[in-house]
């Protein structure tokens, strides 16, 4: 990668004419780091409000089109996508990694996931979406046929984090775009361009329609996006959600968020610990501990406490933190942002200060670049920032309880409800557990699974958001329903309820809501 001082293009796309006014002298512009690092990859030219009014002006326009093909014309087009990806897999897992940190292994689940994802929307899509035939409760109405008609809402925009750059703003854009919309990302700024390099692609290699762009910047780039799309989806911190939402409010424009979490695990002393050792340093460590679906609070019931807490030690000892290129050497990488780094530096030393215990990691690592070592602590309670607010970092703190009690009250004891997770001898006790956490998902002995499948809503309770992404809703979000009746019988030239009105046909129709409604015959007829 260059490392230039002029600003690049915004979004790689043919015939988006500021593009070019916009790499000239002066242009405001940010740059992205390599988080290994801290060295600049290249700076990106922010995209203006009217900027954005004109990329979603563009995709307006073309998204007619593109509804009109239907499932199979965009089905080609999906799949085309996909062939694309397969074909520049290492590029992108490459690019990926430069712009994140994160290890090879991390890095390749993103295109992954969107491989998995454009099979399961095009698949799926069509029958989710299909008119759905409602039969009338009301016996007289039956001479309709009545449907629901899911049509997409025209321009999507998809505002999103920096953990996962591809899967939460392509990925998370697959099923609108498969649903016929138009789609218009602005990624996080902190890791812009494998998005960008996915929507050049698009036009340039694969020669889509004019349905996918890209637009660049911060605060004020996502919020002239808001203003002009006619879907939201926001995923992001709780804080920027929440200006999201009032922002949208003044176009009353409808949206879904996707926010932080604090998962809790929980572990009985029935629980096969290896397994549930070895999914905690995973679903907490994977990706930096940086997954709103993380583990980030463990509470293990007394008997087995320490033998959790020594093997947890053992096992994130042995992983190894680098910088591991295209060798699959690595387990942890670097963190991505800067000042998250801050954030999870703060917690350790609160929850130090507060007499728990550091057992491996709890520092950042020497030189420059965004590390922080993978760490666990022990005996730790809820009076500790690490136990309470959102880490988003290599951390995983363990908290000693006295029975599954306890586990279940203080695993519910936070504002979040993103996921969880459960560790029990038995299944079936997992799933008693599990059916009283407070959260959009509840994986029983494993972790983070749930995400992968696709048919499982995916979304948070609480201050974890609103709708979710996967499943029926993942794709109808993107669609308006529109109810439609039809006639199945000729009909007469007017219908007794219609005007005129006169006291001989409403004593009728007010008998016939009597006979419909009433319970019991002599009821019914009103004797
Ligand atoms: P963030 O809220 O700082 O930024 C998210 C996006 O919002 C970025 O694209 C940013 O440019 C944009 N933004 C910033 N200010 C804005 C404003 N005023 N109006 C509109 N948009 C604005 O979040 P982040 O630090 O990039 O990501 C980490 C957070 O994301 C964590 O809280 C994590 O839990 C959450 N997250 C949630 C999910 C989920 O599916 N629930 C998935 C991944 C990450």
């Amino acid at each position: 990668m260059e490392s230039a001082t002029q600003p690049e293009a915004g979004t790689g796309q043919p015939g988006a004419t500021t593009n070019g006014d916009q790499t000239s002298e002066g242009a405001a512009s940010f740059e992205v780091l390599r988080p290994v690092d801290g060295s600049v990859i290249r700076s990106v030219a922010i995209d203006s409000p009217p900027r954005v009014a004109e990329t979603v002006a563009r995709a307006r326009a073309a998204q007619p089109a593109w509804e009109a093909i239907g499932f199979d014309g965009r089905r080609r087009w999906m799949e085309e996508l996909r062939d694309w990806i397969l074909d520049n897999q290492d590029r992108l897992d490459s690019m990926m990694q430069e712009e994140t940190g994160k290890v090879r292994a991390d890095a390749a689940l993103e295109a992954f996931y969107c491989l998995d994802a454009i099979n399961f929307w095009v698949d799926q899509g069509p029958r989710l979406l299909a008119d759905e035939i409602v039969t009338p409760h009301v016996a007289l109405l039956r001479a309709k046929r009545n449907k629901i008609v899911y049509r997409p809402f025209g321009v999507v925009g998809m505002i999103s984090p920096w953990n996962f750059p591809v899967i939460l703003s392509v990925g998370d854009a697959l099923p609108a775009l498969v649903a016929g919309n138009a789609v218009v990302i602005k990624p996080s700024e902190v890791t812009p361009l494998t998005v960008i390099e996915i929507a050049r692609a698009w036009h340039e290699e694969i020669g889509a329609p004019d349905v996918l762009h890209v637009v660049n910047g911060g605060a004020e780039t996502a919020g002239a996006l808001i203003d002009e799309v006619d879907y939201l989806q926001f995923t992001g911190s709780e804080r920027t959600g929440k200006i999201v939402m009032k922002r949208a409010a003044e176009t009353l424009t409808p949206i879904s968020l996707e926010l932080g979490g604090k998962d809790p695990m929980i572990v009985t002393r029935d629980a096969d610990i290896d397994r549930a050792v070895n999914a905690t340093a995973w679903g907490g460590l994977v990706n930096s501990g940086q997954i709103c679906i993380s583990i980030e609070r463990v509470y293990v019931e007394e008997p087995v406490y320490d033998e959790f807490v020594d093997k947890l030690r053992a096992k994130v000892e042995t992983l190894r933190q680098g910088a591991d290129g295209d060798t699959y050497s690595a387990e942890v990488g670097a963190m991505t942002s800067p000042p998250q780094v801050e954030i999870v530096s703060e917690q350790v030393e609160d929850a130090r200060a507060s007499g728990a215990r550091v057992l491996t990691g709890g520092k950042r690592g020497d030189g420059p670049g965004d590390w922080y070592e993978p760490t666990v602590i022990a005996d730790v309670d809820h009076s500790m920032k690490v136990m309470r607010e959102e880490t988003f970092g290599p951390v995983i703190p363990v908290m000693r309880v006295a029975g599954v009690e306890q586990a279940i009250e203080l695993a519910n004891d936070t504002s979040y409800g993103l996921g969880s997770s459960v560790f029990a001898g038995d299944p079936a006790d997992g799933e008693r557990i599990a059916r009283r956490i407070e959260a959009g998902h509840c994986n029983v002995n494993d972790v983070l699974v749930n995400y992968n499948v696709l048919g499982l809503p995916m979304g948070g309770w609480k201050n974890s958001g609103i709708g979710v992404r996967h499943g029926a809703q993942g794709i109808r979000r993107f669609c308006r329903t529109e109810a439609l009746t039809i006639p199945r019988l000729p009909q007469a030239k007017s219908e007794p309820v219609w005007f005129p009105y006169s006291a001989r046909k409403r004593g009728a129709v007010r008998r016939l809501y009597r006979f419909l409604n009433a319970r019991g015959l002599r009821n019914r007829l009103g004797l």
